[in-house]
């Protein structure tokens, strides 16, 4: 973490404490721009939302990608109270983000609040190929069309 991450870190931190404040689960985010500009803020919204994806870092991320260019994305930095789950890691992958600086670690807050991780779903694949290419070659066909 660079010494100028710290209140930007802080801010995501009181973030989650509001959200207590307010009924919702405990966690906080930020997006900041290059020069440290607080671009948007977001809490957990889990169960005000009924919405299991209401995560304050998919939030940004999801604005992000809707309101920033590819460059601006990459020179933002999120700033979040507790490490990213899996579901927000790869929102954020797709998003563009620059980089992500969080308080807690997951195994930390596995250890301040036991139960708050969730069980593996059990995947089964890859099957059907032949079948479940014919989409996939088609668009590429689309796509290579439109390159002319
Ligand atoms: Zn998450």
């Amino acid at each position: 973490m660079r010494t100028e991450d710290e209140s930007l870190l802080r801010r995501a931190v009181e973030i989650a404490a509001a959200a207590v404040e307010g009924g919702d689960a405990p966690y906080g985010s930020l997006l900041a721009a290059e020069d440290g500009t607080i671009l948007v803020e977001a809490h957990n919204t889990v169960r005000r939302d009924d919405d299991i994806t209401a995560h304050p870092e998919l939030k940004l991320a999801r604005w992000a990608a809707q309101h920033l260019d590819a460059a601006t994305a990459a020179r933002t930095t999120m700033y979040t109270s507790c490490q990213p789950c899996e579901m927000c890691t790869g929102a954020l992958a797709r998003s563009g983000l620059g980089r992500v600086v969080y308080a807690l670690a997951s195994a930390q807050l596995a250890e301040l609040a036991p139960g708050s991780g969730w069980p593996v779903v059990p995947q089964e694949g890859p099957n059907l190929f032949d079948e479940a290419r014919v989409p996939i070659d088609h668009h590429q066909r689309v796509l290579a069309e439109r390159r002319g």
